[in-house]
């Protein structure tokens, strides 16, 4: 209860700083707020949403090449988070969104990202599924410093919104980074792994929420997993029944601009 009050604050907080423009928000020509996620009828068309076959562990889309139900990686590595969502691919379309997100301050495109998250979970749940699904809604924490240089963290503007349409309880605070970390941009999946490893913690003073918890993580993007994976296994190790992950996007990001 006192969760959702303080995600509900928040939320109406989030809504002032960023309120709803005219512009598209991924190319910027004239449309209006009646727009699906006032996005252009050219840019939503552009958006690869993943409508056919997904991978079943970690929701990213399967080519015809790919026989059975699960992607070459999840058959090949394991996951510690139990079940991936993903909204669309990860393309240059994709990737030109995020990157106007990410480095020209636009976290209202992360509210929007918001929408589309909850879009994809009530398709896949429905609006009561979805509620008795989860206890708790995390966003990927971004280390403070690079927070600060950012002005926000996406992965949390993404969570709110999520969590203010759900109605799941919201947290800021029970994970946190403890070290900066390198851009996982290029690196391989085992440098991946040793990049993250250790740079989540628990703030103790809250982790009783987390117990037997069924935990939903969002994030804006997911490749290989390893930032989920490790913020998974903690979270368990805390004592949480199950942690899902969800993304706008999932896919290789070796095309990143
Ligand atoms: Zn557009
Ligand atoms: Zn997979």
């Amino acid at each position: 209860m006192r969760y959702n009050l303080i995600s509900k604050i928040a939320n109406e907080v989030i809504d002032l700083v960023y309120p709803p423009g005219l512009y598209c928000n991924c190319c910027g020509k004239i449309t209006d707020k009646s727009r699906t996620y006032e996005l252009c009828n050219d840019c939503i068309g552009d958006i690869k949403w993943i409508t056919g076959r997904a991978c079943e562990k970690c929701g990213k889309a399967l080519g015809e090449s790919d026989p059975g139900a699960i992607c070459h990686y999840c058959k090949t590595h394991e996951h510690v988070f139990d079940k991936g969502y993903a909204c669309c691919e990860y393309g240059m379309h994709e990737k030109t969104l995020l990157y106007e997100m990410k480095y020209a301050s636009r976290g209202d495109i992360a509210k929007i990202l918001g929408e589309v998250i909850y879009d994809r979970m009530l398709a896949e749940l429905g609006a009561d599924g979805l509620r008795g699904a989860y206890d708790l809604v995390l966003p990927i924490p971004l280390y403070k410093e690079r927070k600060l240089k950012r002005g926000f963290n996406q992965a949390e503007l993404m969570a709110r919104e999520f969590s203010k349409k759900s109605d799941i309880a919201f947290d800021n605070e029970i994970l946190f980074r403890t070290r900066p970390t390198d851009a996982m941009k290029g690196l391989g999946p085992s440098e991946r792994k040793a990049n993250i490893q250790g740079a989540f913690s628990i703030n103790e003073e809250k982790s009783e929420v987390l117990s037997d918890a069924r935990i939903i993580v969002v994030d804006d993007i997911f490749t290989t997993g390893a930032t989920l994976d490790e913020a998974a296994g903690i979270l368990k190790d805390a004592g949480a029944a199950r942690v899902d992950m969800l993304v706008f996007a999932a896919g290789a990001d070796y095309l990143i601009v």
